[in-house]
């Protein structure tokens, strides 16, 4: 009694329990969370490059251990540390000097800046782990569409079953199927239509389970919020990437010594080209629109 009225600081901390005291206990905990958050995300996102490289082509995600694509050397345990390891070895391969993508350490600092995201946001919770997972397999899922065009039913297909999956835990599960259903039904029309018309696949199947995959752990607001903020980034990135190639064209065209006339018309019709058959990876968008709009909801 005598040493808590000698020193005030003694009457706080473990031997008191006041709820002030309680708060900052927790608050040292919580503290912690987002670094541990950070380093989880390092060894997912490590994980996740493994399968986005290896998915596509169907290969397992086991085994065998990681090795360069180029010569096939084995990779070593230590060259093998996230982050680090891409800046120790100065992005290339130990034995043969290839270059490793930065898509690798983008994987791992995406992730790890994710998982550190739902650690402080959410604490110690199922919605931690929920978003963290989405979040996990949007990344990968951008990433497989940018490299190969293809959205590998492994993430889509077990991602609708996972995000329902947990809609049970927070009593959604009825909103979350209706979603699925009909933003899946939606796409398929649109995919379907846009065959017919034009005799192109616009649409690919893996968008459509995407869009489930997105409908299963995003409310019915978000996932109409997210097919409009693809639908029209997506346009206007074709549109961009038809006056680049017009562009290309024209300025080739003129330097071939072609009169400005012909060379546009030359340029019209490689744009239009590209316009008709070049597959634009609407994957790509509408995973970075779920992410921007799931990250918006958090602070609106
Ligand atoms: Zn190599």
């Amino acid at each position: 009694m005598r040493l808590a009225e000698a020193n005030p600081a003694y009457n706080r901390g473990v031997f008191s329990s006041s709820p002030a005291d309680l708060i900052t206990a927790t608050g040292g905990v919580a503290s912690l969370l987002g670094p541990l958050g950070f380093l989880l995300g390092l060894i997912f996102g490590s994980f996740l490059n493994v399968c986005v490289s290896r998915l596509p082509e169907g290969r397992s995600v086991v085994s065998p251990g990681s090795a360069c694509p180029h010569c096939g050397h084995a990779v070593r345990w230590y060259h093998n540390v996230p982050l680090l390891s891409w800046l120790l070895l100065r992005a290339r391969c130990r034995d043969c000097a290839a270059p490793i993508p930065a898509r690798y350490i983008l994987i791992e600092l995406a992730t790890a800046i994710l998982f550190c995201f739902c650690a402080v946001r959410y604490g110690f919770t199922l919605s931690a782990l929920q978003y963290a997972v989405f979040g996990w397999l949007l990344l990968g899922l951008i990433a497989t569409d940018a490299e190969t065009r293809l959205l590998p039913d492994a993430m889509t297909l077990s991602g609708v079953a996972i995000g329902l999956g947990f809609s049970f835990a927070d009593a959604t599960w009825r909103e979350k199927l209706l979603g699925v259903a009909v933003s899946a039904g939606f796409l398929y029309l649109t995919r379907w239509i846009y065959l017919r018309l034009r005799h192109v696949e616009g649409l690919g199947l893996g968008d459509v389970k995407l869009i489930a995959l997105i409908a299963a752990f995003l409310p019915p607001r978000s996932v109409l919020m997210t097919l409009l903020v693809a639908s029209v980034v997506g346009a206007l990135a074709g549109v961009a990437s038809a006056v680049a190639v017009w562009i290309k064209r024209l300025i080739r065209w003129k330097r071939r010594g072609a009169s400005t006339k012909t060379a546009q018309a030359r340029a019209t019709i490689a744009a239009r080209l590209m316009m008709r058959t070049y597959p634009l990876p609407f994957g790509v968008f509408l995973g970075a629109a779920a992410l921007a709009v799931w990250l918006w909801a958090q602070y609106s």
